[in-house]
């Protein structure tokens, strides 16, 4: 059986609330998460190059591009993470992890799969029906792995002692391939594009495929012992299977290779990836429960606030739609 640790997610969560809760709250600021001080200097080792005693830069578990994207795309401006979803946010969860060089590095191949990738998909007003893959690319996304699962590794979890050493193998080799800036695993996307719903996937789980951003997560099987490993971005997912899967299982994978990916000929997407899409919306509907009567008026002030047609509303709407 699938084991399951604990997810982390951000979402904007503004499509859970009608604006018919009559209480008043001022619009004070004081349950926004505070951002770390941006002067503060942390010395320690580069978790990248080992690099010792050195100054680490705050690196984001999930790239900042993204929590950009949200933001401005966004009805109310603000960010929630299922973990609390009393708390708002204006940025993504960091770390201090890498040095300067290490960082800038990354930085690079980041803003190559932000704008070749990401935001040829991503997009509101037309999106692309091929993309162009380069290494670069592929050695960005395996980093986003590789810190979005290291940062998160305190995290509790259901793992075995068995699964630990698998998943800590996965991340020396990950980190092998990231120095020497060549991607050896066999990293699959799943691109959500062409409107909703998709992949006969419940029209109330768009707002999160669309908008959802992080949720990494290894989830490991026995007999044979394997794992599926992913993480997500505004309209995609990445994922990878270990060997020990069955090629009926992985047969509606789409790999992410260097060269020229057609997204509109994608179809289907493996069960797998199904299961914890719906594991993570059965998270999300968890957390929605457990918001606040201010938190929602909070939520209900912004709407009001914005009148824009924002791609958050668009979002919302498609979520809402029946299956044609
Ligand atoms: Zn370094």
């Amino acid at each position: 059986m699938v084991q399951c640790a604990v997810l982390v997610a951000l979402y904007e969560l503004t499509p859970i609330f009608s604006g018919d809760v009559a209480v008043t709250t001022d619009e004070s600021e004081e349950n926004v998460a505070p951002e770390n001080d941006k002067d503060s200097e942390c010395k320690g080792d580069c978790v990248l190059c080992d690099t010792k005693d050195t100054v680490l830069q705050e690196s984001h578990s999930i790239p900042k591009f993204a929590y950009d994207w949200m933001r401005e795309t966004s009805k109310t401006g603000f960010l929630r993470d299922m973990d609390d979803v009393n708390k708002r946010h204006q940025d993504g969860p960091k770390k201090y992890l890498l040095c300067g060089d290490c960082e800038r590095k990354l930085a690079v191949l980041e803003k190559q799969l932000a704008e070749n990738c990401f935001k040829k998909i991503a997009n509101y007003q037309k999106q692309k029906t091929t993309i162009t893959i380069t290494e670069g690319i592929r050695v960005a996304v395996l980093s986003i792995f590789w810190r979005a699962l290291i940062t998160t590794d305190d995290r509790s979890n259901d793992r075995t002692a068995e699964d630990n050493i698998v998943l800590k193998n996965f991340l020396i080799e990950a980190k092998e391939q990231i120095l020497a800036e060549q991607c050896m695993f066999q990293i699959c996307i799943a691109p959500f594009i062409g409107g909703a719903p998709y992949y006969d996937l419940p029209s109330g789980v768009t707002y999160n495929l669309e908008r959802g951003c992080g949720s990494q997560d290894a989830r490991f099987g026995d007999n044979p012992h394997r794992y599926f490993i992913a993480f997500k971005l505004p309209f995609m997912y990445f994922y990878i299977f270990s060997d020990g899967w069955h090629a009926s299982e992985i047969r509606k994978s789409t790999y992410f290779r260097a060269g020229n990916l057609r997204l509109d000929t994608i179809k289907d997407i493996p069960n797998t990836l199904k299961t914890y899409i719906l594991d993570l919306q059965h998270q999300f509907n968890a957390s929605k429960r457990m918001m606040n009567i201010r938190s929602m008026q909070q939520i209900i002030n912004d709407v009001e606030k914005n009148k824009k047609i924002t791609g958050s509303d668009k979002s919302m709407l498609r979520s809402k739609k029946k299956k044609q």
